[in-house]
């Protein structure tokens, strides 16, 4: 199978540096193909902006998503661009991999985001209708492709805790996992998440070492989150809100999109 890792720490002998290089090497172990895009070593342009768009007028207001969309129909996005998305293509499973930054992830990953899904590719497609809305959440042009987070944190596990003060890890993933990689497609698997990584000794990190192991062992066997599908009925068309009774009584945010039964 096909592996594209994107990688976005600007050090290549820092701990990421090294779990990335255990990931692929154990990826390859398994017979798959991998791909890595190293952010900072490619000097991935961070923005996007009217530099991304070649053929847009210098008298038009730029207006993003609707250049974004010319520009994908056209086949005339930057080279930068294009070579990643061919990347995704090509990919049976993507693993975007970071270290937790604001509690969210570095700046040039979200850069790779908004310039890559380009309007068209991974947003703004399908059908609209009373049964439809859209090619989104689990349908899109990643669907039947995996994909999952691996992200290191200085923070306690127990601050990322049900009760922590930083709110749960899994809340803080759900804009990356369930916007990023299910709402244009991806079965979003279990993040990997290393916590308190500065205490990290040398047994921790042969420890941390093994579980990556295993994770790419079962990159393709893993069961993926599961989150609600939105054109199966579970969603009111076009409010878009979870249809009553379907949840658990006492769940709320993030917690009611997966379908725990
Ligand atoms: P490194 O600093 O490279 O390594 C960490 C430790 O791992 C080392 O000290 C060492 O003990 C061990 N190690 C490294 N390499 C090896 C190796 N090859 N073999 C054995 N041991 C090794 N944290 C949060 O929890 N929440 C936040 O919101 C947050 N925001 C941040 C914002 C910024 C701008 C920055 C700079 C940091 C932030 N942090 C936050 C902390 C950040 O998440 C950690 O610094 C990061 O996850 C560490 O990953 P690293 O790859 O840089 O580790």
């Amino acid at each position: 199978m096909n592996v594209l890792l994107v990688f976005a720490h600007p050090e290549p002998r820092s701990l990421n540096g090294a779990l990335r290089d255990i990931a692929v090497a154990e990826l390859k172990d398994q017979g798959h193909e991998v791909r890595v895009s190293d952010l900072y070593a490619q000097g991935w342009k961070s923005e996007i902006d009217r530099a991304d768009f070649p053929q847009l007028p210098d008298d038009a207001r730029l207006n993003v998503a609707a250049a974004s969309g010319e520009a994908f129909k056209a086949g005339a996005l930057t080279d930068d661009v294009k070579a990643e998305q061919q990347k995704l293509l090509w990919a049976d499973a993507v693993i975007l991999q970071f270290p937790l930054w604001w509690f969210t992830m570095p700046a040039i990953l979200k850069g790779w985001v908004d310039r890559v899904y380009s309007y068209g590719f991974a947003y703004g497609v399908g059908e609209h209708s009373d049964k439809r809305w859209g090619d989104r959440y689990g349908e899109g042009v990643f669907a039947g492709k995996r994909a999952m987070l691996i992200v290191t944190t200085g923070g306690w596990e127990e601050h990322y805790s049900e009760r922590g003060i930083n709110g749960p890890i899994d809340d803080l993933l759900f804009p990356i996992n369930h916007g990023v990689l299910f709402y244009p497609g991806f079965d979003v698997l279990p993040s990997f998440v290393i916590h308190r990584v500065s205490r990290l000794d040398e047994a921790g990190f042969a420890a941390v070492a093994t579980r990556l192991r295993e994770r790419m062992q079962t990159l393709f066997t893993t069961k993926p989150i599961p989150y609600r599908r939105q054109n199966h009925g579970d969603y009111a068309i076009p409010t878009m809100q979870l249809r009553p009774g379907l949840g658990d009584p006492g769940a709320r945010g993030f917690a009611l999109h997966i379908d725990a039964a």
